[in-house]
């Protein structure tokens, strides 16, 4: 339970970050690690509230609050603040196969539900459980755990992002035979090629798929079902398949000067960057470079936090994102009470990095792009834009009202597309002959069984583009079924 008077004791901590100027000549991992110390103290903090909020892992007003994945969360915080480390490993691992990923870009629904969090700052969860995996991995407690019998059944598991590589280890840890399928040259869905290496290095994700492939499970990379392999070839040399392609189709803008050159997806954006950065620290030229030039993000997500993030650190001359929803609260409004999760102003690195170099946030509320208009040689050169006003409407629902007299011209010679995703891939399912909704695959959760035989479907994919740690969910729960399955 931590120390039974530590939540009143002590103040909440987070990791401490590097100089965000200093951090923009490299593409390290932004954050520093804390001491021992300061770790024991904020696991102290964890007040053994008898029902752990924390862990609930539910959707609350559309969004989640708790872990997904159940962790045990104050089991490892006093072990933490007993210094038992191995221990609160130990207990880690129970729960979440990958806590080197959730523990750094988690955005730790734990914590917003957290009980402490009703009066206080929430207990410091995502860092403690960064700290102890990081730890497990320095002291070499993770070791390859090869399993001592096979089933003789063979599973194709069709994407490697976090909710198949889940899904892989659950299986091969259960003795299958496992094959994971990667279009990209290398494994690890968005957390290789999305997440940038400032957030996630890319040397932890490597490392968690070279002790995959001692525990058994084979990748085969730069290969694409539907393409390279039909269908029809995996479903006759497999006894199961699951599709854990994601949900990666971008939704595009639909708009005047669109075609104008300078425009492109976030997503490629952010892909060709860590492709270069890996292939050749950037000297093979093959990504995307805004060096001195003007950038503007459409789309105020997180997507377009990293795309902000990478236009700094490639030493843009300026940058802005647009985001369509005003500018949050500082404090939880009213309906968005504990344990929502808290839709609350924060700032994240990429706004602090833009904010030390440039003076000022890179966000701007309430508007929307009416126009891009391109230079002679057919370059994109400006954007036309309106502020917006978010109403209510008679019924309570939301709809935005152009404020007249608000437009304003943005120079421009990059803009990145960052407004969200459609779903998955279809002509993959068409091949499979899997029924798709809302371009998601069909697939209730907990069965996760499509409406072919023998082919299940986990991840973004199934439900659309979501976090790291609901993919985990799956791949760990659509793991169990297929076992079911192979072994009935
Ligand atoms: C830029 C960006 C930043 C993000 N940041 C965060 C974050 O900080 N924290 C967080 O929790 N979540 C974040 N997310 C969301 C998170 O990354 C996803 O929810 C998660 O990766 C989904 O996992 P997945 O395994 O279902 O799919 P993905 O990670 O999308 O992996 C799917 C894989 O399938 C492969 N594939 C697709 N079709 C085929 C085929 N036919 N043959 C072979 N391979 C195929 C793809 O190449 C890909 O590698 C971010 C998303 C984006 C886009
Ligand atoms: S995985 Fe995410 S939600 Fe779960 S304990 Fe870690 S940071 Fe919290």
């Amino acid at each position: 339970m931590g120390k039974a008077t530590g939540f009143m004791e002590y103040s909440r901590e987070k990791v401490g970050e590097r100089n965000p100027l200093t951090r923009l000549n490299d593409w390290k991992e932004y954050t520093v690690p804390f001491s021992d110390e300061k770790l024991s103290i904020q696991g102290a903090r964890c007040m053994d509230c008898a029902t752990p909020f924390c862990h609930i892992g539910m959707e609350i007003q559309g969004a989640t609050s708790g872990c997904p994945i159940h962790n045990l969360i104050p089991e490892w915080n006093d072990l933490v603040f007993r210094g038992r480390w191995k221990e609160a490993l130990d207990r880690l691992l129970k729960t979440n196969n990958f806590p080197e990923f959730t523990g750094r870009v988690c955005p730790a629904p734990c914590e917003g539900s957290c009980t402490l969090a009703i009066t206080d700052p929430a207990v410091t969860i995502k860092n403690i459980e960064q700290a102890i995996i990081d730890k497990g991995f320095e002291n070499g407690w993770i070791t390859p755990r090869i399993p001592t019998s096979r089933t003789g059944k063979k599973v194709a598991i069709i994407g490697s992002g976090p909710a198949g590589l889940a899904a892989a280890d659950q299986l091969n840890q259960a003795g299958h035979s496992v094959t994971v399928f990667e279009r990209a040259d290398r494994p690890g869905g968005l957390l290789m090629y999305g997440i940038p290496n400032m957030k996630l290095e890319k040397e932890v994700v490597e490392r968690r798929i070279r002790l995959l492939t001692q525990e058994g499970i084979d990748f085969i990379t730069n290969t694409e079902v539907g393409k390279d392999i039909t269908a029809a070839e995996l479903q006759e040399q497999f006894d199961a398949v699951i599709l854990c392609t994601g949900a990666q189709k971008q939704r595009d803008l639909v708009m005047e000067g669109r075609e104008a050159k300078g425009i492109h997806f976030a997503m490629d954006y952010l892909t060709l960057s860590t492709k270069s950065l890996l292939d050749s620290n950037f000297e093979d030229g093959q990504f995307i470079n805004v060096e001195g030039k003007d950038v503007i993000v459409i789309g105020g997500g997180d997507t377009g936090a990293d795309c902000v993030a990478t236009a700094l650190r490639q030493k843009c001359r300026s940058v802005v994102q647009f985001g369509k929803h005003p500018q949050l609260p500082a404090e939880r409004p009213s309906d968005n009470l504990w344990p929502a999760y808290p839709n609350v102003y924060t700032m994240d690195y990429a706004y602090k990095e833009a904010e030390a170099k440039f003076g000022e946030d890179p966000r701007q509320y309430s508007i929307q792009t009416k126009k891009i208009v391109a230079d002679e040689n057919g370059n994109v050169k400006e954007l036309h834009t309106i502020q917006m006003e978010k109403l209510k409407d008679e019924e309570g629902r939301y709809y935005f009202k152009e404020i007249p007299g608000t437009e304003k011209v943005w120079p421009a010679q990059y803009v990145f597309i960052a407004i969200g995703f459609e779903g998955t891939e279809q002509p993959l399912l068409s091949q499979f002959g899997v029924k798709a909704v809302n371009q998601k695959v069909a697939a209730v959760y907990g069965e996760f069984k499509t409406n072919v035989e023998g082919v299940f479907a986990a991840g973004d994919a199934r439900r659309g583009q979501s976090l790291i740690v609901w993919a985990i969910n799956e791949g760990r729960e659509v793991a169990k079924e297929v076992s079911k399955y192979l072994m009935v």
